[in-house]
């Protein structure tokens, strides 16, 4: 029997990160993965021989400058050229966002560039009294303490000193959806179609569900080389992004094992002491942090006589039902776009008509069924990463929003079905591009699940809705890291503040475990 320290259960960057930061305060610290592979999302995988893809994560907006530092990302890695949004509707001329989230827009009338700005500046405002909260352990509802009275009232200055207007309207808008937002400041369809589209994405509400503005706020809560909005693709890729999330963890001194599926949490009377490989392997530590989904943690790897059944039925009830595909495509040759600067190819592309066109793509979601035409983000990896492909060949890779996990017709069907739409959509943008598909691959949220060991294939590893955040996330008892059992503490993007590539969760919850906080 070996032992550690802490024992962290999983390889992706938020597991990775949680170890780093603990390994750094002397701890022995072992990371056990599934797959051959560390790095989770950001693993790529060849889908076609010669064609290689990234993992289902495509772009970066919201990497912690912390984590980059804790894990010593190269400069190259920790941010990169930012990359514009075109925003390609089909019927008119292209819309362009540069810089942070459109510090300069091409496309739109001068006075719609004016419109977009002030809302822009407004939510940004806005999600910078969010992102106070969401870069700290939520604070625990029966016992404030000072650093938490100190956040608060730092956010309430900061929202004093914009005036009381401000404040009323931060108050007004904070659960209103996106599409009433939208048609408040602007008239632009295509804008209103990106930030319904950037509001939605990962998240299972349409942008006329109520509180749907709260998933632009999450958006713009991130930031990339230093500015709120920004985004980019790390130089290699995101693979190399994972390989230097592994190479930072090493040089820490954590342990990594790969191949180890966790098969089970060793607890008794309510206090942990080590993991049961699948393999029927042990190891043992007082501290185990669980930094995959909440679910497996607690319905698969746990002893259910360990916790009380009002939290074990709290946990079955998170909803966590992924609703995005990935789709991948080898191509013969790199597509052609119609009306479109060709520097604008290597950044990201999103179709989307008009706030409208987003609302009908989600809405036969909550039927269990396809949108009859998919809104999407499109890249073309390959562009800059030429070792995706062979020479002369290309890829492309999509995220495709509202599809559902439990698809009606099920999913035998389903995946070429949707291939169909998506290449019907794309075909209207890029003429001839069926013709060039050499290899074409659909990943479900099934598919997701089943190969990034990611319940429900969702973004976010459980919604991130209102009812599922701060103190609830993932569920009010196990909110803050810990758990109600002592040693176990959660650190995926299931916990706080929620998903995407950040690594806040893997680091906010290894600070919790070094505050000394057992629970
Ligand atoms: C389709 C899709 C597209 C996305 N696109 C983006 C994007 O463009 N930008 C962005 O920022 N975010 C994106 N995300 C979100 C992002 O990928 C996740 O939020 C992020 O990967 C969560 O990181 P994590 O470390 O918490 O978990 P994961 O990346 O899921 O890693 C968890 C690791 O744990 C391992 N594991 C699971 N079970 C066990 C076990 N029992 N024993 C041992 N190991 C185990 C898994 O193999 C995996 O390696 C996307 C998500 C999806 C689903």
């Amino acid at each position: 029997m070996t032992s550690f320290d802490a024992i962290v259960i999983g390889g992706g960057h938020n597991g990775l990160t949680a170890a780093t930061a603990l390994s750094r305060s002397g701890r022995k610290v072992i990371v056990l993965e599934a797959h051959q592979e560390a790095g989770g999302a950001l693993r790529g995988d060849t889908f076609h021989p010669g064609f290689r893809a990234n993992g289902p994560a495509q772009i970066i907006d919201r990497l912690d400058p912390d984590v980059a530092k804790l894990m010593a990302l190269p400069a190259q890695l920790a941010g990169g050229r930012e990359l514009p949004t075109t925003m390609l509707s089909g019927a008119e001329a292209p819309v362009i966002l540069e810089g942070a989230y459109g510090d300069r827009i091409t496309g739109v009338s001068p006075e719609e560039v004016e419109r977009f700005r002030t809302l822009r500046d407004k939510l940004i405002f806005q999600a910078g009294i969010l992102r106070r909260f969401l870069k700290r352990t939520p604070p625990p509802l029966e016992k404030i303490g000072m650093g938490d009275l100190a956040t608060l009232g730092a956010a309430g200055l900061a929202l004093l000193f914009r005036g009381r207007e401000e404040g009323r309207d931060f108050l007004r808008m904070l659960l209103m959806n996106v599409a009433d937002v939208a048609d408040e400041y602007l008239t632009d369809d295509r804008l209103k179609a990106l930030i319904a589209f950037d509001a939605t994405l990962g998240i299972q509400l349409g942008p006329r569900s109520p509180t749907s503005l709260l998933g632009l706020y999450y958006r713009l809560t991130g930031e990339a080389n230093g500015r709120i909005g920004g985004q980019f693709v790390p130089e290699g890729g995101l693979a190399a992004l994972g390989e230097a999330f592994v190479a930072g963890a090493l040089k820490a001194g954590v342990t990594i094992r790969t191949e180890a599926p966790v098969g089970q949490i060793l607890a008794d009377r309510g206090i942990v002491s080590g993991v049961v490989l699948e393999s029927g392997e042990t190891l043992t530590a007082p501290i185990i942090v669980s930094a995959i989904h909440p679910k497996t943690t607690f319905l698969a790897l746990v002893d259910a006589a360990e916790i009380g059944t009002g939290f074990r039925r709290a946990i079955g009830n998170i909803r966590s039902l992924g609703n995005v595909a990935r789709l991948d495509l080898a191509l013969d040759a790199p597509p052609t776009f119609t009306d479109f600067p060709e520097d604008a190819l290597t950044g990201r592309l999103v179709i989307g008509r008009s706030m409208q066109h987003v609302e009908t793509a989600f809405n036969p979601s909550k039927y269990g069924e396809l949108p009859a035409d998919p809104v999407m983000e499109v890249m073309l990896p390959s562009l800059s990463q030429p070792t995706l492909a062979p020479l002369g060949a290309a890829t492309l890779s999509a995220l495709i929003p509202f599809v559902p996990f439990a698809l009606k017709e099920g999913w035998e069907s389903g995946r070429d079905r949707l291939l169909t739409k998506a290449l019907a959509v794309l075909e209207r943008h890029a003429p001839g591009i069926s013709r060039s598909v050499r290899a074409a691959r659909v990943m479900a949220p099934p598919d997701i699940e089943a190969a990034y060991r990611m319940p429900g294939g969702h973004w976010h590893h459980g919604e991130l809705q209102a009812d599922q955040l701060l103190v609830n996330r993932p569920v009010h008892a196990a909110s803050r890291f810990g758990t109600p059992l002592e040693g176990l503490f959660l650190a995926s993007a299931g916990a706080h503040p929620g998903g995407g590539i950040s690594g806040l969760p893997g680091l906010l919850a290894a600070r919790h475990i070094l505050a000394g906080d057992k629970r």
